[in-house]
């Protein structure tokens, strides 16, 4: 007879059950997302999985409407690696001089360019470890570029989604990856591939860092945190 041994692997801290109260409000803060935002999208211009990539790593600490600007430029001039490569790092430097960090940011899309000709036969992988694995590429652009080309829902949490994400009490957490767990627990199923772009958007422009507009805000009466600001 083979012993039965106990299982060895700790089992994850379950997260706390919501009450219905707060699935409730939960349900009806994303309905409202859905009504005001149908299909929201990116607002960085691509035309490709290649240039969705490069424009989502050169948006690092950088605006959509700065990256835009540069790649309306750069992509009629290169929008594949092979052409990327061929500008070279200094070429490609040039064209995206006016984007934070565009030196480092050069360096990684030459790299990557590079890879994917090697490695890819000149296209993206569609692929977390494969992406992530890419110069440049961290975690918040791979589950960007996976969900927008909808292969993996995915929230990426970045300065927007972590603050909206506190107001709207769905997450306690202290760093974004523990923001992204708490709201891949709560949001609902059919709200998972659109949930990124509603934060996002929502902390662009209306649940804004310093002066949030909570007088014009949808989810005002739903919304923990709008008392703080009144007045403001
Ligand atoms: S009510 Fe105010 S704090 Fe709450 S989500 Fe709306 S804008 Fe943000």
């Amino acid at each position: 007879m083979v012993a039965l041994m106990p299982p060895t692997k700790k089992t994850p801290a379950k997260a706390p059950r919501l009450s219905p109260r707060e699935r409730q409000r939960i349900t009806e803060i994303f309905a409202r997302f859905a009504q005001h935002m149908p299909e929201p999208r990116t607002e960085l211009a691509y035309a490709s999985p290649f240039t969705l990539l490069v424009s989502v790593v050169l948006s690092a600490q950088a605006t959509d409407v700065s990256v835009n600007k540069a790649t309306e430029v750069l992509y009629k001039i290169a929008d594949t690696p092979e052409k990327i490569l061929k500008l070279g790092e200094a070429g490609l430097s040039k064209y995206i001089s006016s984007i934070g960090l565009y030196n480092t940011k050069a360096r990684n899309v030459i790299a990557l360019s590079r890879i994917l000709l090697e490695q890819y036969g000149g296209q993206v992988p569609l692929q977390r470890d494969a992406l992530q694995a890419l110069p440049g590429v961290g975690r918040k652009t791979a589950s960007v570029v996976l969900n927008e080309l909808r292969i993996e829902p995915a929230i990426a949490v970045d300065t927007h989604v972590f603050r909206v994400a506190h107001r709207l009490g769905f997450s306690k957490g202290k760093t974004p990856e523990q923001v992204e767990a708490d709201l891949m627990r709560i949001v609902p199923n059919d709200g998972l591939t659109r949930a990124h772009h509603w934060l996002i958007l929502h902390g662009r422009y209306t649940c804004v860092a310093r002066k949030p507009k909570c007088a014009e805000c949808f989810l005002a009466d739903l919304c923990p945190s709008r008392e703080l600001f009144m007045g403001v």
